[in-house]
């Protein structure tokens, strides 16, 4: 990782939108690539998480407007291909042929710059464009969180199907989880679990109603069934994926999967969000190779659960968060814990994959 000037995006088709860019997240996502999980290019610019002012808008573009303040779902969807009709914008058939599913900044999916950087193109600029209200700047650390991290912890409860009185376990209190607990008790969950071993983050999560499961201290699965009378919780979120460090280098790291099949109520269901990378060239043996995991189909089968999974499809649910933020009933900005510029974002990268005491979130400001 290393900041370099590189040529400024611009507008390439009339449909796109340049956006001067004001907040950009480090990703968990981005660890993937930043470890050698995934192959990327070299020199290709980072961020699909962002935030910023349109400052230039192509012939073809009809509704926003230049100095417009946007929030850009990290999905580059067309909008009129038949998942993106269907509201599956994370698996949009036209911007990346042969894959499904665009982003900006990240490797497979798609030719397109990312915006840890001061400008963005932004392709289909009308429809992949969440126009901000005026308190849009004041608020950009809470809007920002629209572009992936917060939608992303609400998918898992969609696809998990959290109702109201739901008992909920999340596996992972990482950004992605902490939202996907911060989402359960929005949908109305009676009692929200959250498992994870780093005691900086299961307190964030205890700040906002969660119970804390440390993993290192205690079993986990003994734990969430001991908290919901031997039953298991009704719904489950995997917010932690294919893997996000394993500090003892020692444990495989998709025993999330199964623990969520253990410690589910029979008949519940599961919201898989973590990313499972398919190709993983430096993993630690064959299995990993494809993203396979060794799954307990046998007691998934016995306990008749259910299971979602896959890229959010941001532009389903970024309006409706993006109202609660504007109405003061949700401030996702309590994961920041860190605001640099883009020239530390080196340093922030190695601090944040290190998953360093404190380092929750990093919103750079170019
Ligand atoms: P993160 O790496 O900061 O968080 C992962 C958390 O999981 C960490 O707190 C870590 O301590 C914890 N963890 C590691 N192993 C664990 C285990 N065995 N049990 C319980 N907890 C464990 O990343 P993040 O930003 O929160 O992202 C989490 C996952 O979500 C990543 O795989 C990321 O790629 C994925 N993600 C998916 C989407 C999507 O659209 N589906 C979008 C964004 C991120
Ligand atoms: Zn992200």
């Amino acid at each position: 990782m290393a900041v370099k000037d590189v040529p400024d995006a611009r507008i390439e088709k009339a449909t796109d939108v340049l956006v001067r860019v004001t907040s950009t997240n480090i990703c968990g996502s981005d660890l993937h690539m930043y470890e050698g999980r995934t192959d990327v290019e070299e020199g290709k610019v980072l961020g699909h998480e962002n935030l910023g002012e349109v400052i230039e808008v192509g012939p073809a573009v009809d509704r926003v407007k230049v100095g417009d303040q946007v929030c850009l779902p990290f999905n580059i969807a067309c909008g009129f291909c038949k998942n993106c009709e269907r509201g599956f914008t994370g698996f949009c058939l036209t911007v990346n042929p042969g894959f499904a599913g665009g982003a900006y900044g990240y490797a497979s999916m798609g030719p397109y710059s990312g915006g840890q950087a001061e400008l963005l193109r932004v392709p289909y600029g009308d429809f992949n464009c969440l126009r901000l209200p005026p308190d849009a700047i004041e608020k950009q650390n809470d809007y920002v969180m629209l572009a992936d991290i917060w939608p992303t912890g609400y998918h898992a409860t969609e696809l998990a199907q959290v109702e109201p009185g739901d008992s909920v376990v999340v596996w992972g209190a990482g950004p992605v989880g902490l939202m996907a607990a911060y989402s359960a008790q929005l949908r109305g969950a009676s009692k929200v679990m959250l498992v994870d071993h780093q005691p900086d983050r299961l307190a964030l999560g205890e700040s906002i109603g969660a119970i804390p499961v440390d993993q290192s201290a205690v079993d986990a699965v003994e734990a969430v069934l001991g908290l919901t009378g031997g039953e298991g919780a009704d719904k489950g979120c995997e917010c932690v994926g294919w893997q996000a460090h394993d500090p003892a280098g020692q444990e495989r790291p998709n025993t999330t999967m199964n623990s969520l099949v253990q410690s589910v109520r029979a008949t519940g269901a599961i919201g898989v969000v973590g990313v499972f990378v398919p190709q993983d060239p430096g993993g630690p043996d064959e299995l990993s190779k494809d993203g396979r995991i060794a799954f307990d189909m046998g007691l998934f089968f016995q306990k008749g659960l259910r299971m979602g999974s896959g890229q959010a499809n941001v532009k389903r649910y970024n309006r409706q968060l993006r109202d609660l933020i504007a109405a003061g009933k949700a401030k996702p900005s309590f994961l920041v814990s860190h605001e640099l510029t883009l020239d530390q974002a080196a340093e922030a990268y190695e601090r944040f994959d290190r998953r360093e005491d404190g380092w929750t979130k990093v919103v750079l400001h170019p």
